[in-house]
């Protein structure tokens, strides 16, 4: 295998052998191929693709670049979800303990914010205590007796993609469908799991804006798992606003709390719902999805999923009182409001812009390396489709340095549209592929 070689090859649109890919895999997590050579690589493929025997080979290489995980001590159907990023985006927090208190395994492994969007663990880790880091024995002790696990990705999960997603990140090959769709069902089926549902987000707060992209990215990580003998299910989810209402770390565990109680926003209860109820059906805990949705709904009014949130919190070294007191969650001292410039209907958000806002406040951040603040992120007062009238707050900002506030505020206005109609809601799940 001659790295100069494959990378010329793909550069004139030719096709890689499945030998040559793995060994180019291989050599690059042993450090043989450098970094450059990885990176003109990616180049090659985000501009002339990778048919499906080469993505296969390409995914299945990055997937035993690592442990596979064997989870198969837990004998229920163990179901993860995956979601491809988003902005107020906490159904994961969520999703996994009703998962669990209705009996469905949940090994997560989940990843940091990236650009615009939020991370689960980043979120997690607003819980005092709660710890992300456990070894590989006691993240398959915990589905195995409390039947969920939320982690983050281990050296030993996967390595090929930690290393070449750093990489990607800062040569702008992010956005590629195949390099995409390998990265995310490498890491997924290196989890020990035995079926998946996926979040597709679609919109102009997800990584892909258009739902052919959003369907083809779908698709093509259906064919993946299928490759692998796992059972994929995809939802294509709205992501042309936040989701829910509250945007930041601490706030977002607040408003999935909220959910579990039953008092989260409308948008984001149903998309955990449907998610979730795909989980039930897949791990054969439900023959229907409205049966599903039925035992979510019991477990949210009898108190079982708080509970296990709680449950989880405790086991992975958290403080479960601030499930219940949110007043041991981390608290921004200041507030203040964006207000609306004049009468009319929110009619639109640039849900990026929203995103990279939150960044810019300190909710996610601006290098690999840098600090978050729990504490600080956004309350949407107001969403598209409703009315408001001028000088009515419409965004609030939850902040501790007052540094970046002005900028916040400025780029939250330019990311609200107003006009003079409501505009016509869209479906929030768009499309189902299996
Ligand atoms: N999420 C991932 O895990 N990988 C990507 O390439 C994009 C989003």
């Amino acid at each position: 295998m001659q790295p100069y070689e494959l990378i010329k090859a793909k550069r004139d649109g030719g096709r890689l052998d499945p030998a040559d890919i793995r060994a180019f895999i291989q050599a690059y997590t042993a450090g043989t191929v450098a970094d450059y050579q990885m990176a003109a690589m990616c180049m090659a493929i985000f501009f002339k693709g990778l048919d499906s025997r080469e993505l296969g080979a390409w995914a299945r290489a990055m997937l035993e670049s690592g442990e596979v995980l064997d989870l198969s001590d837990t004998p229920a159907v163990k179901v993860d979800k995956h979601s491809t990023g988003g902005v107020g985006d906490k159904v994961s927090l969520s999703l996994a303990p009703l998962a669990a208190a209705c009996g469905v395994p949940v090994p997560m492994i989940s990843g940091r914010g990236l650009g615009h969007t939020g991370g689960t663990l980043d979120k997690l880790e607003s819980i005092p205590g709660f710890n992300v880091n456990l070894p590989t024995s006691e993240y398959r002790r915990l589905v195995r007796e409390v039947g969920c696990c939320l982690i983050g990705q281990t050296a030993q999960v996967a390595p090929a993609d930690k290393k070449l997603y750093a990489l990607r990140d800062v040569t702008a090959t992010v956005d590629c469908i195949p390099l995409i769709a390998s990265s995310i069902m490498s890491k997924k089926l290196a989890e020990g799991i035995d079926a998946l549902v996926l979040d597709v987000k679609v919109g102009s707060g997800a990584f892909m804006k258009r739902d052919e992209d959003a369907r083809l990215l779908a698709r093509t990580m259906i064919g993946l798992g299928a490759e692998m003998g796992k059972k994929v299910v995809a939802l294509l989810t709205d992501m042309d606003q936040p989701l829910g209402r509250k945007v930041g770390n601490a706030l977002e565990v607040m408003e999935a709390v909220d959910m579990l109680r039953g008092e989260a926003p409308e948008d984001y209860t149903e998309i955990t719902y449907a998610l979730t109820a795909e989980m039930l059906v897949l791990g054969k805990k439900a023959a229907t999805v409205e049966e599903a949705r039925e035992k979510l709904r019991k477990v949210v009014e009898d108190g079982s999923a708080v509970r296990k949130l709680k449950e989880i919190v405790q086991v992975q070294g958290g403080d479960p009182r601030a499930i219940d007191d949110y007043s041991l969650l981390p608290q921004a001292k200041s507030t203040t409001d964006v207000v609306a410039p004049r009468d009319g209907w929110v009619t639109a958000i640039d849900t990026e812009g929203v995103g990279l806002a939150g960044v810019a406040l300190g909710a996610g951040r601006q290098r690999v390396d840098s600090k978050i603040d729990p504490a600080v992120g956004f309350t949407l007062l107001k969403k598209t489709g409703e009315k408001v009238t001028k000088g009515e707050p419409v965004v609030r900002v939850h902040f501790n340095d007052a540094g970046p506030v002005e900028d916040v505020k400025t780029r939250l206005l330019a990311a609200y549209r107003f006009g003079d109609a409501a505009p016509v809601a869209r479906p929030l799940v768009r499309e189902r592929i299996d």
